[in-house]
């Protein structure tokens, strides 16, 4: 676990360079945001948590995606958070969610996958330092980031990455404009000097203006059918992103 701010601690795992969050609250209670993602990183993640002195009393899912809505019974039974739309999303596609979740991370127990309730609040509900949530639609209905304001962290969630261009939700009206709108929101988040994507490294204020400056170029380089010249996109990058890509572009042809 890195610290990346006081009480505000990052663990990554090795599947797609996942990011879990905890954030250190009063009498050793602590939030937890996006564990990830196999068996064993969730057992060591709770080995540290105890270690440390630290007890989940609170859950937060970014958004509806597989590897953001895992847990395990070591973590306890916290009541887990995700904003409205997003819960509705988790209940529809709870099959591919299970079945995301036990290819990649097999031995979950998957009772505990996607069992979040829905929050609708400015705040995440727990004695610790505010939580406030910066919900939006883009990569997923009802994607929720997180923002610390005491120690200026933005928990991203699947935006904002250094590792990944914008992968958008082509099911749904306006991907380019939900996933615009949502750029926009975390842009105007006051205070912000660290940013922690669900996948990828951390990045300081002037990196966070980077990664906001190169997915407006990737956006509006796919709604005027241009190639996108994107650093986080080369022979090296991930077949699976590399593929999306191509989808999207195909995607704003039509
Ligand atoms: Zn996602």
């Amino acid at each position: 676990m890195d610290e990346v701010a006081p009480g505000v601690f990052v663990a990554t795992a090795e599947l797609y360079v996942t990011t879990t969050t905890v954030v250190a609250g009063t009498d050793g209670g602590c939030l937890v945001i996006d564990p990830a993602v196999t068996v064993a990183e969730l057992d060591e993640l709770a080995s540290w948590l105890s270690a440390t002195g630290l007890r989940p009393v609170a859950g937060w899912s970014t958004h509806p995606h597989w590897d953001h809505v895992l847990w395990s019974p070591e973590l306890g039974d916290a009541p887990r958070y995700a904003a409205p739309a997003a819960i509705g999303i988790a209940g529809e596609m709870r099959d591919d969610i299970i079945a995301g979740a036990e290819r990649a991370a097999p031995g979950l127990d998957l009772s505990l996958v996607g069992r979040m309730q829905p929050l609708d609040a400015p705040v995440i509900p727990w004695d610790g330092p505010e939580a406030r949530l910066i919900v939006h639609d883009g990569h997923a209905p009802g994607h929720g980031a997180v923002f610390l304001p005491d120690s200026g962290v933005l928990i991203a969630g699947d935006m904002c990455s250094d590792i990944e261009i914008p992968l958008l939700d082509t099911v749904a009206k306006d991907p380019l404009g939900d996933y615009r709108t949502g750029l926009e929101r975390l842009a105007s988040v006051p205070g912000v000097r660290q940013v922690v994507p669900g996948h990828g490294h951390v990045g300081d204020a002037a990196e966070l203006r980077r990664r906001l400056a190169l997915d407006a170029a990737y956006l509006d380089a796919l709604a005027a059918g241009k190639p996108a010249d994107d650093p986080r996109l080369t022979g090296d990058s991930a077949a699976w992103m590399r593929d999306t890509h191509q989808e999207q572009v195909r995607y704003f042809e039509r």
